[in-house]
């Protein structure tokens, strides 16, 4: 597998530290507020990663932090009369929330900043003790940059080359501009803990780097992110951990693409800024998932309204055609009939989609790649019911049907449980008053107001055939005839896509 490593600027093979398992790393957000879709292809991209290592076989463990002390949380805080504690509480319970409704898998460990205050004045200390971190006269502890050979190494940036103040803050206790705080002090007003330096708190680079090493273990395989956290947030964590533990911090660095709107970069000044709750609200989950996967994670991506509307019908064409192939699995199957060319051709369709799928993401999680070979196999799949609705060979379509399921759940789209959650579950009710049937499923009870249809207008029923329809009719969905007999569709919902 090819994984592209952004410290060496090119792909390299994933040999893992030890054998079969992957350790990985995605900083996680600081909760002050919702997260924006910017935020989320990023947590989407390493989802859909993390899914596909295991599905390749890897033990894969992943950690993600809350950073839940920062000045942006401090500063909502002192605006809200409320406690920094208070605001990281609501919106770390919100981002979790998000993230499940995302279909974002949690991850193993999930450390928060203020519970790991011991883990980060330990490698503090070791720091300090190495001479890679001094205390200034205001009771802050820096980073020593200058003594660190290596600095730049991540982000190929020269020491003398940088210029301060660009995303550095500039304060005059600093040696040089590009020290970085390891540990704060306190602040009237702040959130603070007892340290040999003073009372304080933690700085941002600080607490991934002690995280990663408690929890996982340095080095890790991967350590992921946005590129906007190259310079200086993982420079500075890698620099951390090369000083305190003579190790690097990981061995491939993988960043994801920054998230556009129409083209031009996302910001609250030109309204185009949108929190993923808000997109989520409106639109499905596979539906906005689909939309980000159709990008490389590496790439740009460029998101709009229109587009996403777009990917609803694909989500549909998708979802039409495994139920369609279920269906006729089900309804249509010729047990007897011999091979023909189409089922040949089909399931060829199904192992070319297979191999396609995998050398795709193969090849640095080439997720549009994959999604392509599912289309392919989609088209394969609708010619071939086109062909033989009434007539497939059951092994055939169910392949299909299972292939395409299964190669969607890697990414996250889960096709299968909204195809079975489909019919509305009073169907159930009305199947036991209308059809004398009082089943458990949706499926059965489908069928048995079909079959009693079709009875009442074979006995020339007519008023109870109708009532049947009109009943049906009333739940939003239609009574489809197909070479296999009559089903029950979604209204409004192409049968065929
Ligand atoms: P933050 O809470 O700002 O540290 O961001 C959380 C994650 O989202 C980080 O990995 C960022 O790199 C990433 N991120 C921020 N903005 C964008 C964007 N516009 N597109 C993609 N990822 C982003
Ligand atoms: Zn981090």
């Amino acid at each position: 597998m090819l994984v592209y490593n952004s410290q060496h600027h090119k792909k390299e093979e994933l040999i893992p530290i030890e054998p079969g398992k992957i350790r990985m790393y995605v900083c996680g957000p600081t909760v002050y507020d919702h997260i924006h879709i910017g935020n989320a292809r990023t947590f989407l991209s390493f989802d859909v990663i993390r899914r596909y290592l295991q599905y390749k076989g890897f033990d894969v463990t992943m950690a993600q932090n809350l950073t839940d002390v920062d000045d942006k949380i401090i500063n909502r805080a002192h605006e809200e009369g409320r406690s920094s504690a208070e605001v990281a509480e609501e919106y770390s319970n919100a981002f979790i929330d998000i993230m499940h409704r995302f279909g974002v898998e949690d991850p193993d460990i999930r450390p928060r900043a203020t519970q790991e205050i011991e883990a980060m004045q330990d490698m503090i200390l070791t720091l300090i003790q190495k001479g890679h971190a001094y205390v200034a006269a205001n009771g802050d502890v820096y980073f020593s940059v200058r003594s660190d050979k290596n600095y730049g190494v991540l982000s190929g940036r020269e020491l003398d080359q940088l210029r301060a103040g660009e995303r550095v803050e500039v304060n005059e206790d600093k040696r040089d501009p590009f020290d970085f705080a390891l540990w704060k002090s306190a602040k009237p007003g702040e959130p603070s803990w007892p340290s040999p330096w003073g009372e304080g708190r933690p700085g941002w680079h600080t607490e991934c780097c002690a995280m990663i090493h408690r929890y996982l273990g340095t080095p890790i395989d991967i350590h992921g992110g946005g590129q906007d956290l190259v310079f200086p947030h993982h420079e500075n964590e890698t620099a951390q951990a090369m000083c305190a533990w003579d190790a690097p911090l990981a061995h491939a660095w993988m960043h994801t693409g920054m998230l556009r709107v129409d083209g031009e970069k996302m910001s609250k000044s030109l309204g185009n800024f949108y929190t993923l709750k808000e997109v989520l609200d409106k639109y499905p989950a596979d539906a906005v998932r689909l939309l980000m996967l159709q990008t490389h994670y590496r790439a740009p991506l460029d998101f709009s309204f229109s587009r996403l509307d777009g990917t609803l019908g694909t989500l549909e064409r998708l979802r039409g055609c495994v139920r369609n192939l279920m269906w006729a699995a089900q309804n249509s199957a010729q047990p007897t009939r011999e091979l023909t060319n189409s089922d040949t051709s089909l399931a060829a369709a199904v192992a070319q989609a297979r191999t396609d799928f995998v050398a795709q993401m193969d090849d640095d999680f080439n997720t549009a790649g994959g999604l392509a070979a599912i289309f392919t196999l989609t088209t394969a799949a609708n010619t071939y019911l086109d062909q033989h609705m009434g007539s497939v060979v059951a092994s055939v379509a169910t392949d299909a049907a299972n292939t395409l399921v299964e190669l969607l759940d890697v990414l996250g789209i889960n096709l299968s449980e909204s195809i079975h959650n489909e019919l509305p579950a009073e169907l159930i009710t009305l199947s036991a008053s209308l059809a004398n049937y009082a089943g458990t499923s949706t499926d059965e009870a489908a069928q048995a107001l079909l079959n009693a249809r079709q009875q009442a207008r074979a006995e020339k029923n007519w008023a109870l055939a109708d009532s049947i329809r009109d009943a049906i009719a009333e739940l939003g969905l239609t009574i489809e005839d197909t070479a296999a007999g009559p089903r029950l569709t979604v209204k409004g919902r192409a049968a065929r896509g």
